[in-house]
Parts: C-alpha cells; structure tokens; sequence
C-alpha cells in the first residue's frame, strides 16, 4: 500500500478484519474478532473522554495497524492493550486466551503506560521505559505510536493542561523515535496531530503556505506528472505510481524555520513522487527527469547510494521544470517507499499476496535501544541525550565495512568507544578514508575509520573530553579516568595530552 495512514474514528470490527484478510491471507480472523469481543467486554462502561464507548480507542489503534498491513498478531496486542492496566483483566487470562506472544505484546505497553515522574524525571523515564521496550520487543513500539497517534487525534476532549502535556510529549519524545525507527508515516502523524496544541499560531501560519503553494502549484505539478509519465513509456522504464506528495506540516515548519521563513527557498513542498520496480529503473528515471528539465545545482541527492542513517532510500533532485517553476523529484522502489513509510514496522509487514516481506536486519535498532539504555542509566545532563538521540546521525564504516551511527560532530574517539570501550581506551591514532588524521578530527557521513590502538596505552587522555560528542564516549572516558587516577597522572606525564 502506498497511501496516507487516515485515523478513521468510526472504523468498525468488520472493516477492521476484511483489511486483515485482505493482506494477510493465512490470518486468523477468528482471534481478531475474539480479542475484539474480549476488550469489548473488559471495557463494558467505560468512556473515552471523547464520550464514545472506550472499545473505540484499542480498535482504532488496530486499525492504524492494519493499514501499515502488518502481522495479525501485532492487531491482536492492539485490541487488547489497554485491557490490563484499565480492567480488571490480568495478564495471565489474556495469555490463557490469546498465546504467549501476544501476552508479551500487551505486557510491554503495560510496561510503558505507567509513568511515575513529573516534569524532566518524567521525560527521563520516558525515554528509558521506550528504550527498554525497544531493546525487548520493538513491536511493543509500533502498537504505542499508534495508540498515541489515536489519542493525538482525539485530544481536544482532556484538560487544556493534559492536552499540552501529552503533545509536547508526542512531539519530543515519541516523533523521534519513529524517525529513528525510520517511520516517516507514524513521525510525521505524530508531529502533525501534536503541531496545533504547541504551536497554534505557528501552525495556522503553516498551514496557510502550504495551502498558498499547492493551489499555485498543484496544477502544474499534474502537467509536468503527465510529461513523465509519457517521456518514461516512451524509454520502456516501468513504473509502479507517479503522484503529488505535500510536505507534512510539522516537517515543513521546521525547514522554514531553518530557511528564515524564505517560502521560496523551499522546494518540497509539493513533490512528484516516482514509485518503479527496481533500483535500476530509480537511475534511469532520473536520467529522463534530466533530460527533459535542468537540474539545480547540489541538489542531486543519491540516499540510495548513501542511505540516511534510518536507513531511508531514495533518489532526490530539484528541477527547473519551465514557467520558472521549480519542482522536486523524489524517485524510489516500491521496497525502499515502504521502508522509508513504516520503517522498522516493514519487518513485520505483508505484501500484496500475503507473504512476509523478505524482512531487514532489525538487529541495529535493539543495539541502538541497548546503548541508550546504558547511557540513560548515567544520565545527568538532559541536553547531551538530546545530542546523542535526536541530533542528525551519520553513518561511518569500519575498514571491515560494518556501519556505526554516531551524532553529526563525532570524532574518531567516540567512533573508537562506540565499536568497543577497550578499543577507545586504548585508542592511539586513527585514520579516516586512509589518511592519518589527529583524534579530534570530525567525521563525515561514509567516512571510513580505521582505529589505530596502542596495547600499552594506559588509558584514555583526559583532554579527550574537550572534543568527543557522544555521551557514551564521555561517560567511559571519565569512568576509565576515575578508576585510576594515579595511572591517569602517570599518562599526563608520559604523554603530554596536547597532541
Ligand atoms: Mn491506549
């Protein structure tokens, strides 16, 4: 499926199931339907705030599932999410009934919901509980956007105080996460629903630009579709969908945020959206792009060549496309539009003819999950976890070829304590693209680093914590400097530290 997420409030159990057949063709619709009937039952009286029965909220958050086409079990956990920590139903009966599996789903949001903390406290162990949810079952993560993303979208019904509280939370924590997770689709609901509650005026103001320049542009956009479409047929490249895509909201305020609110120097915020078979169909799409209109210069971006470190793929470049208008092109498979849709959720997602998608190696988030957790653990400063997880992120390779993300600014050290603690302890030079280059050098996306260590090294140099970025750097450098200061005073006086 390659359309928009919709969070449809009057989605019934029927429609909810026709959806789960339509995909998955193997799915046990009768465990649909009875984790349904059960969640009914256990929230017989309850209301939503909204005042509509409480069995809407866990049925739409399925149905959010379902239009992601994911597993049936993930839909099952949805419809009973909520059903432990709001009923008198425990955990034992929901896994008596339902399996292991699902049982452990409904667990982790349990998990998750209850939260103890106020304030910074409350942000902290936000992010922990998210990342131990991660590390242990990222589809627990997947369940909790889209229960936010229902509850963003009836938010309107609590307290203006609660209200606030819950969107901020949204757009600080949660967003992040899914783009992390390289979940375009559940980051930018997220950032959107959250959007009006933050920033009012600001969205208002967005809003109006948007709709400015797609009433300007959307005609012309459609002229400069069909150009292509027939240009592509002509030159046998095959095509899967050629659309107009609009800038979500929230995506489209910070870029003019950073572009000084100039409209003009933003590009995407109509985009046509090439949709082929195969990667190369992607190359040669974009060869036609540019013979039929003047690329503009350095905005020719090959994220399949070097993906984003969510791992989103696609080929990026800007057009004149005449009557001095210009248009962005956004060109990829159907493999990569997923991915670059659901993210990590691809994993546990279905294709046309019910079969699993081949899926990719989720390891790199439950790794990423486990660090953080480690730092979160030696938290002190909120600001350096902001920099480690919500910062640009770049992708640099060992000589081996294995990929390490690290923070925009990191320098060889944090590489070095990223790959292993022995490994940034006993680090002594290192060289980036095959060059020696001094430790506080920055590193650049695709950059490869070699780590030249030194067995006899006594430890890391103190004056390295004038440079390093990541906090896990930081906190293994003053650990390691802490455990023997004597050793650390004979290094300074062996080795000066300013080399
Ligand atoms: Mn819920």
């Amino acid at each position: 499926m390659t359309n928009n997420i919709v969070v449809k409030q009057d989605a019934k159990i029927a429609d909810l199931i026709k959806m789960v057949k339509s995909y998955s063709k193997n799915a046990d619709a009768d465990m649909v339907q009875l984790a349904y009937d059960f969640a009914e039952k256990a929230h017989t009286g309850q209301l939503r705030k909204s005042g509509v029965p409480y069995i809407i909220h866990p049925l739409t958050t399925a149905h959010i599932l379902a239009q992601m086409e994911i597993e049936p079990s993930i839909i099952v956990a949805a419809l009973l999410h909520d059903v432990p920590e709001d009923t008198e139903i425990t955990l034992e009966e929901i896994e008596k009934n339902f399996g292991k599996d699902v049982a452990n789903m409904v667990r982790g949001i349990t998990k998750l919901g209850k939260l103890k903390y106020r304030g910074i406290e409350r942000y902290i162990e936000n992010l922990r509980k998210m990342f131990i949810a991660m590390a242990e079952d990222i589809r627990v993560m997947i369940i909790k956007f889209a229960d936010r993303i229902h509850n963003l979208s009836t938010l309107s019904a609590l307290p203006e105080k609660k209200r606030y509280r819950v969107a901020l939370e949204s757009l600080e924590i949660y967003a992040p996460i899914a783009n992390r997770l390289g979940m375009g689709e559940f980051k930018g609901l997220l950032e959107d629903l959250a959007f009006p509650y933050i920033f009012p005026k600001d969205y208002e103001k967005v809003k109006l630009i948007r709709e400015s320049v797609i009433t300007e542009k959307s005609a012309f956009l459609e002229k400069v579709i069909s150009t292509i479409k027939h240009e592509l047929k002509a030159f046998d490249i095959p095509t899967i969908s050629i659309s107009g895509r609009e800038k979500q909201l929230y995506s489209l305020y910070e870029k003019l945020m950073r572009k000084n609110w100039e409209v003009t120097n933003v590009y995407d915020i109509v985009a046509g959206r090439i949709i082929v078979p195969d990667l190369g169909d992607c190359y040669a799409a974009l060869g036609i792009i540019h013979k039929l209109w003047r690329p503009l210069k350095g905005r020719i971006k090959d994220y399949i060549a070097q993906p984003k470190p969510n791992g989103y793929q696609s080929l990026h470049t800007t057009v004149f496309a005449g009557e001095g208008k210009i248009i962005e092109f956004q060109i990829r498979t159907k493999k990569m539009h997923e991915e670059a849709e659901y993210g990590i959720a691809a994993h546990w997602h279905y294709d046309e003819k019910g079969h699993k998608l081949p899926s990719r190696d989720i390891k790199w988030a439950q790794e990423l999950a486990g660090m953080q957790k480690e730092i979160l653990n030696n938290i002190k400063d909120l600001e350096e976890i902001k920099v480690d997880f919500f910062k640009n992120r770049i992708f640099a390779f060992t000589p081996k070829g294995d990929v390490i993300d690290l923070p925009e600014g990191a320098t060889p050290v944090d590489f070095a304590y990223h790959i292993h603690t022995d490994i940034g302890n006993k680090c002594n030079g290192a060289k980036i693209n095959d060059q020696l280059v001094s430790l506080d050098t920055i590193i650049k996306g695709g950059d490869v680093i070699e780590i030249i260590t030194d067995k006899n090294r006594k430890g890391p140099s103190p004056d390295w914590l004038k440079f390093v970025k990541t906090h896990m750097a930081k906190v293994h450098i003053k650990a390691t400097l802490d455990k023997s200061r004597l050793a650390w005073f004979k290094n300074i006086i062996k080795k000066p530290p300013n080399r």
